[in-house]
């Protein structure tokens, strides 16, 4: 069954002469576990594609059900619930709270649900992002590449079916680059996760299982990869 259907999306911003189409009638599903990414030149409109699937930006027309649920027909409290156990959304700039340390940023989430944190997951997570030995630091006392892996923990802490990424390699180094889209793959198999990837680099496409092209807010290319991964 498709996981992720989004139909006849549209998104319109602004009014009269400063109105600008972001999305104009988007077509696509994916299915559960898929690693996708999403290519264009920048203002073809993935962010907001990326943002209206994530259920944080309210499309001018048309559906995105999630895993048979229909996101925007909700509640604003259930569409908040729901993004916050559904869906991991991780941004170029990390937003960190400065003043939570990196256990008390990846829990944020769980805590805000009032719900019971899964310590052994928790331990698990960290080990996984490399980050035991620094979960007591707040973030201005990390580099750029362990900021980027605690948001990578806090969106992966609910296990959320769904994984988007907004170029999560932006603002890091090759080298920390790598290492974030190597975390991300393999959370990705390990949780089986639907992942999507916003990305202006060729390499990290490469290696998803498909290639979505986005121009002027409309779907011109997909492409199924073949050996990708
Ligand atoms: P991309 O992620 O491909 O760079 P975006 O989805 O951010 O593109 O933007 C698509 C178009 O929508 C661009 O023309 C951009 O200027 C416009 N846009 C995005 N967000 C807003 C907003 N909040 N208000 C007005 N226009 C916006």
């Amino acid at each position: 069954m498709d996981f992720l259907k989004v139909e006849n999306l549209c998104k319109v911003y602004g009014r009269g002469e400063n109105q600008v189409t972001a999305l104009d009638h988007v077509n696509l599903t994916i299915g559960k576990g898929e690693f996708t990414a999403i290519i264009g030149s920048s203002g073809s409109g993935k962010s907001t594609l990326l943002h209206a699937i994530a259920g944080v930006d309210v499309p001018t027309d048309g559906k995105i059900f999630l895993d048979g649920q229909d996101v925007y027909a909700k509640s604003n409290e259930k569409l908040a619930v729901f993004r916050r156990r559904q869906v991991g959304l991780i941004y170029q700039f990390h937003n960190l709270i400065p003043t939570l340390n990196v256990v008390e940023n990846i829990t944020l989430p769980i805590l805000m649900d009032r719900r019971k944190v899964n310590e052994e997951r928790l331990n698990d997570l960290l080990d996984l992002l490399g980050l035991q030995d620094r979960k007591n630091h707040l973030p201005n006392q990390l580099s750029g590449g362990q900021q980027q892996r605690a948001a990578i923990g806090r969106a992966l802490m609910n296990a959320p079916a769904v994984m988007l990424a907004d170029e999560p390699t932006g603002s890091l180094d090759s080298r920390n680059g790598k290492e974030i889209i190597h975390l991300l793959k393999e959370s990705h198999k390990k949780y089986r996760q639907t992942l999507i990837i916003v990305t202006h680099d060729e390499n990290i496409a490469l290696q998803a299982d498909r290639i979505i092209t986005i121009s002027d807010g409309r779907v011109v290319r997909d492409e199924r990869q073949v050996g990708s991964s």
